[in-house]
């Protein structure tokens, strides 16, 4: 039993058996068989590295001549792993043991060894173990070849085990046999951990060597809410976690009960509180929870529906439709497509790799490269803005004020082109951009000139502010929203929408943490959006509390210098202010 330290996504516990998820293409399942499709399966085996032996000499015939006898070599050791007699043997005694499908048995026995090679530590085994590696997923390929490779069939409960999964894995998670998953690598405010909460699926990312610590079978704990990953625990372990993880399902919203309350701190100050969804049926979800609208739809994640095609227009068309009309006449902020940087998981996107992805072909300056596919989003969103006035448009990544002229423009030729098809738009919607890059934080003033609306994506807007790769655990510990220097630039936004009378929302994280939020509200923020679980928490919090005394606290604390010393004041404010019971549920868990 080894318990592993990393970042919980989500506060559930799932208990499953290990599925490790290296490559999309491989992923292999214990299946039953008869006791008469014994002997086949061993001679499926065999065939199998017979295969893989004779697809391994033509590659070493063929590199020969392109790099060299010297550099073939590499392939004389993948030949000599398959001459292995205990990889071998070890495997067909497994099949006859165990009575399952080669493709199980052969991965059993692999990834034992390799998993020894690896604890090693010693650079010769290390390498080892990557060729071993490499042939074991040669023969596999093999193996598995033909077969269906979705989670369809699953039979037991399993939690997936990967090195890092894009949003795309994650969304072809969701099936009632996977519990959770785990990672190698990953933060808390990834798109892989925002889409795990939508999906509510326990997960724990970061935990470096998860992928090489375990193997498919392997029973897993996985506790969202801790962090904590325990591999291969003990009954009474297994029993105890059981027990825990039935009462923290019936903890989930204690404040559930008080959402259709007005969302008023104690002094009178009105709040909106607004849902940030990924998938079109979370909206029933948040209006249950208490969202007075959805203020982020991430439309990326209908386009990974799609994928690798892409939505047409009517796709597009019916889907915000949908969206509006389960809305009931609440406000809906679409926004458009906000692909590339580590977003990356639209394959029919990608050119080619880029060095700094993030920094590169992302959010709307991908849309305005792409403009073939752009339109089509453009299109299917102004006939649906046509048929429900409840809908507003927001731009991601916008960087400066041109930036956001080039859309509206194509937005305005886009609307005429479709007024000449005889769609009745006599206008644009409102329009707004995410305030997400500290260019456009400085230029808000200016910016908000123009736009009906700001929402500040905290989430990047610390990634490019301080420098800080929101996917990268390493440098998680840098990401600080009481960083004095983030807290000045909030306040820019928030005072520039304003002095503007242009309404501001924040849509990153930031609006889904009390202790946060408490430093929004003390900015003035009266808007929040969040994913759709976090409401009832978010809600009971403003309720509990006096906003003037935060704006108060705000106002004693200049000038700001010390993040720490400033985080430690709202926590100690908020103390005062809360329950006991509130403040361990809202604050500490
Ligand atoms: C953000 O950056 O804070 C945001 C809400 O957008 P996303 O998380 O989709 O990048
Ligand atoms: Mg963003």
């Amino acid at each position: 039993m080894e318990t592993l330290k990393g970042v919980g996504v989500t506060s559930g516990i799932a208990i499953g058996q290990a599925l490790l998820l290296l490559d999309e293409e491989m992923v292999v399942f214990r299946e039953y068989i008869e006791e008469n499709q014994v002997e086949p399966a061993v001679k499926s085996f065999i065939q199998a590295i017979a295969t893989a032996k004779s697809q391994i000499q033509s590659i070493k015939t063929q590199m020969k001549g392109r790099i060299g006898e010297e550099h073939a070599f590499i392939f004389e050791a993948h030949g000599l792993i398959l001459e292995d007699q205990s990889l071998k043997n070890e495997t067909i005694k497994y099949i006859r043991t165990h009575q399952c499908n080669p493709d199980w048995a052969f991965s059993q026995v692999l990834y034992a060894l390799i998993r020894e090679f690896q604890g090693l530590e010693d650079s010769f085994f290390a390498e080892r173990a990557k060729d071993l590696e490499d042939v074991g997923k040669r023969i596999l390929k093999i193996l598995t070849g033909n077969k269906e490779r979705g989670f369809k069939n699953l039979k037991d409960d399993i939690i997936i085990v990967g090195s890092e999964f894009g949003p795309s894995n994650i969304t072809t998670f969701d099936n009632p046999k996977v519990k959770g998953f785990t990672t190698d690598l990953g933060g808390p405010t990834t798109h892989t951990a925002i889409i795990a909460k939508a999906l509510n699926l326990p997960a724990v990312l970061g935990l470096h060597t998860i992928s090489r610590k375990v193997k498919s079978g392997d029973i897993l704990i996985l506790d969202g809410l801790q962090g904590n990953v325990i591999i291969n625990p003990d009954a009474e372990t297994i029993a105890n976690y059981r027990k825990l993880a039935k009462t923290r399902k019936r903890k989930v919203s204690p404040y559930m009960g008080e959402v259709s309350l007005p969302a008023v701190t104690l002094d009178g100050q009105k709040l909106q509180l607004l849902a940030n969804v990924e998938l079109p049926s979370e909206v029933e979800t948040a209006l249950r929870n208490g969202a007075h609208g959805i203020g982020l739809y991430r439309t990326e994640f209908l386009f990974l529906q799609y994928s690798p095609s892409f939505p047409t227009e009517d796709n597009h068309y019916s889907t915000y439709c949908a969206i509006a009309k389960n809305a009931r006449g609440l406000p809906v902020t679409i926004r458009t497509l906000d692909l590339g940087g580590e977003k990356f998981f639209h394959r029919a996107f990608i050119r080619e790799k880029e060095l700094n992805p993030v920094l590169g072909l992302r959010g709307v300056r991908l849309c305005l490269f792409r403009p073939d596919i752009f339109r089509v989003q453009l299109r299917g969103l102004l006939r649906a803005c046509a048929e429900y006035p409840n809908i507003q448009i927001m731009f991601p990544l916008i960087t400066q004020t041109e930036e956001f002229h080039t859309v509206k423009a194509l937005l305005e030729e886009i609307r005429l082109e479709l007024v000449g098809e005889g769609l009745k738009l006599d206008q644009l919607p409102k329009l707004g951009v995410m305030i997400e890059v500290p260019s456009a934080a400085m230029v808000a003033d200016h910016l908000a000139q123009f736009v009906d609306f700001f929402s500040i994506g905290t989430n990047d807007l610390i990634q490019y502010f301080l420098a800080i790769d929101r996917a990268n655990d390493d440098v998680n510990y840098l990401y600080q929203p009481f960083h004095p220097g983030f807290i000045r630039l909030l306040r820019t936004v928030i005072r520039s929408a304003k002095k503007a009378k242009i309404p501001v929302t924040c849509c990153g994280e930031m609006a889904s943490h009390p202790l946060q939020a408490s430093l929004l509200l003390s900015l003035g923020l009266e808007n929040f959006s969040m994913n759709p679980t976090s409401i009832p928490d978010i809600h009971h919090f403003v309720c509990a509390v006096q906003a003037k005394s935060f704006r108060k606290l705000f106002r004693e604390s200049k000038p700001i210098t010390n993040g720490t010393v400033m985080r430690q004041k709202y926590l100690d404010l908020i103390r005062n202010q809360l329950s006991d019971n509130d403040y361990t549920r809202l604050i500490e868990s």
